[in-house]
């Protein structure tokens, strides 16, 4: 579904990715794991094209989406994103914040936005607070706004940027189930988090970034069980 190809991105003299190839295949979940630092927001903001990579391809079903010609807004149509701050509309209630992109982007009727915006805030399990306002609401509840607002634009793939790592360590559970059961449902997912947790038993694959390249990746049971790199070792007995 997604192929990414010898991606490089500096700001100024900083280079931060240094080469990153790997590929997300239909219906896998992906987890990026590493230090501070380490570029793995970067690299996400690079698939989402939010960052113009200097040199490498971004291939979304078929598409280079790094290519000048190819329609950017159509692009980032399919990539759902999930930031750690959830960037709410805070005059809007619940269920406007999940359809007011589903209108002006998708160009969706109200009644097909509404429609489709409860279906998502349930399957987050927010049907209750279709009419709250974000600051009536818990960081939590506010994330799974945010993970329904995305699920409503029907995207191909979705990317998590720590979208557990602002919340307080009681709201983060709910949020991981939700993620949990999209991932269950065959969503196309790409993650950078910290619970090593949630990695080692929903991630198909683990992907361990350290310095701008990935130094090694495989299935949790590998990366975070037994891995091979000394780099993944003392980055994994600094957070386990
Ligand atoms: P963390 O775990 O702390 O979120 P990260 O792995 O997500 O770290 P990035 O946010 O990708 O790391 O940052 C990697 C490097 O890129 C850092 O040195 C950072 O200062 C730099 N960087 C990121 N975004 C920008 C930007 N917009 N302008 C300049 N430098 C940036
Ligand atoms: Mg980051």
């Amino acid at each position: 579904l997604v192929e990414i190809k010898n991606l490089h991105k500096s700001f100024g003299s900083n280079h931060v990715l240094r080469g990153i190839d790997f590929t997300v295949e239909q219906g896998e979940v992906v987890c990026v794991i590493g230090p501070s630092g380490s570029g793995k927001s970067t690299l996400l903001r690079c698939v989402n094209l939010l960052e113009k990579p200097q040199e490498g391809q971004v291939i979304v079903r078929g598409e280079d989406i790094t290519d000048p010609d190819c329609h950017l807004d159509a692009a980032r149509q399919q990539i759902g994103m999930v930031f750690q701050q959830f960037n709410l509309f805070p005059h809007l209630s619940v269920l406007a914040n999940c359809t007011v992109a589903q209108r002006t982007v998708l160009k969706r009727g109200q009644q097909d936005a509404d429609r489709i915006a409860r279906a998502n805030l349930e399957r987050v399990g927010l049907s209750d607070k279709i009419d709250a306002y974000p600051a009536q609401l818990s960081g939590g509840q506010q994330q799974r706004v945010a993970i329904a607002r995305a699920l409503s634009m029907d995207p191909a793939l979705m990317l998590f940027d720590e979208p557990t790592s602002a919340l307080d360590p009681e709201l983060v559970g709910d949020v991981l189930t939700v993620m949990r059961k999209l991932a269950l449902d065959g969503m196309t997912m790409l993650v950078v988090t910290h619970e090593m947790a949630f990695a080692r038993e929903v991630a198909d694959r683990v992907v361990f970034m350290d310095g701008g390249v990935i130094v090694e990746q495989g299935p949790p049971a590998d990366v975070i069980g037994s891995p091979k790199e000394e780099r993944t070792r003392t980055f994994l007995r600094r957070v386990l």
